[in-house]
């Protein structure tokens, strides 16, 4: 019988994180202030003086603290898995594996950076962290983090979401954070908008305001983020250099990587450890996959961004769409970033990796193709990377190769079923790309 789980022993997990920094052949842009345009730092009063650290650092490996690598292995190992049946199901020879980060309790790799800010928080006397929250998956995962480092949380959920989903928001009260609707009377941002517009819906952006002011006015609070910089791409190389490890062991190497991209933090997690081999010529082909409706990378400029609607953040290069751009309501709520991870970006800029963008009905399609065969139901976000995974099959199918094909499973999806039942029930619909509101947006970008 074949193994279908794959899983490690306590001795063979990964005791460092691995720093890109470290091996690339030119380094990241620096980031520049908004107003000099001289290179800058993160703003220090808003993040663990380790976290600064780690966000600059060119050390290859840096060591998880004994306290965390006990908490990580709560959920890890995560599990690789071969998908025997979906294999069979497509009638190809290319074998597929999937590492899935669901059987975390957040339900998604977000939990394996919350935790670690949480960690270094607490290191600098801090009692409380603050963030923000689309749908709720970061806002859980920040939650349950602090929960296990034992400290306050405070949330500021966009008010549709707050409304329209209520059971992340009883997850993070479940795990004792507090957990607002944005717009709120909580901070003078807040305060602004709703006395302006007492209807408000809300957006990420007026939230990452409330949340960056609450954290900047408290001597005990931090602010967190949840993807996009450098030390959480690098909290999430766990995951990598796991399946480096249980990949080995099968006696396999991937010939291809798909992975979806937000902010870019799990698809990160996945390739990093692998792009020391393809830096030495071995062939390897990683594919960032993002929606057709919010298509940073396979469509936008590589051009010196805000990477918020507010402003508050330095400027950073990468593809974006114009941190103005709203992009349409697209259910992988997690992709519907403007900008993307500077590590990320710059990988694609060096050729390293490429892009493919997904319309999204030909996406639940592949997700509930998955489910049928696999028996997991992968959120809306990795959904986008199952279709490509399924059309790499195909196409082997066709040429007669083997390829060995590697899926980031990032999370579940039995929080998004009203998702599919949108998409079960024949209401799912495809947005074109945006053209108009992204030249619109990107004549907003600053000059630089
Ligand atoms: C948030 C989220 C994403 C997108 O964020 P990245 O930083 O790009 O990984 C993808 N998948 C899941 C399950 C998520 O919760």
């Amino acid at each position: 019988m074949e193994t279908t789980k794959f899983t490690l022993s306590e001795e063979e997990m990964p005791t460092s994180w691995y720093n890109v920094q470290a091996d690339l052949p030119q380094p990241l842009p620096p980031l520049l202030h908004p107003g000099t345009h001289e290179p800058t730092i993160l703003p220090p009063p808003l993040f663990a003086s380790e976290l600064i650290k780690q966000e600059f650092s060119t050390e290859r490996f840096i060591e998880i603290p004994e306290e965390l690598q006990q908490i990580l292995r709560m959920w890890r190992p995560t599990p690789l898995y071969r998908a025997h049946r979906l294999e069979k199901a497509l009638d190809t020879p290319a074998r597929i594996f999937y590492k899935y980060e669901g059987v975390s309790p957040a339900g998604s790799h977000k939990l394996n950076t919350s935790v670690v800010q949480a960690y270094y928080a607490r290191q600098d006397g801090i009692k409380r962290l603050a963030t923000e929250t689309g749908a709720g998956q970061w806002g859980s995962a920040l939650a349950i983090g602090c929960s296990f480092i034992g400290l306050e949380c405070k949330v500021y959920m966009v008010r549709v979401s707050y409304n329209q989903k209520p059971y992340r928001r009883i997850l993070m009260e479940t795990f004792g954070a507090t957990c607002v609707p944005s717009p709120s009377t909580d901070t003078q941002a807040g305060r602004d908008i709703l006395s302006e517009n007492p209807d408000s819906p809300g957006s990420l952006g007026i939230a990452i305001s409330e949340a960056v002011e609450d954290a900047m006015h408290r001597d005990d609070t931090y602010y967190s983020l949840g993807s996009v910089l450098n030390h959480v791409l690098m909290h999430q190389t766990v995951v990598g250099l796991e399946v480096k490890t249980q990949m080995e062991k099968a006696g396999v190497y991937p010939d291809i990587i798909a992975g979806c991209i937000g902010g870019g933090s799990n698809f990160a997690g996945v390739i990093l450890p692998f792009i020391p081999d393809k830096l030495k010529g071995k062939r390897i082909q990683i594919i960032a996959v993002e929606p057709e409706a919010c298509p940073t990378l396979t469509k936008g400029p590589d051009m010196y961004d805000f990477g918020d609607v507010a402003r508050l953040t330095p400027l950073i290069k990468m593809f974006t769409l114009g941190h103005t751009f709203v992009p349409p309501p697209v259910h992988a709520g997690g992709l519907r970033y403007h900008g993307l991870a500077p590590i990320i970006c710059h990988l694609n800029r060096l050729g390293l990796i490429e892009a493919r963008a997904e319309h999204q009905v030909a996406v639940f399609q592949s997700a509930v193709q998955f489910a049928r065969t696999e028996g997991i139901v992968p959120a809306p976000e990795p959904a986008h990377a199952v279709k490509v995974v399924i059309d790499e099959a195909l196409k082997c199918k066709e040429s007669g190769e083997a390829k060995t094909i590697l899926l980031a499973l990032s999370g579940h999806g039995y929080f998004d079923l009203a998702s599919y039942e949108a998409y079960l029930t024949g209401k799912l619909i495809d947005y074109e790309y945006p053209r108009e509101k992204v030249e619109e947006a990107l004549s907003k970008v600053p000059k630089v």
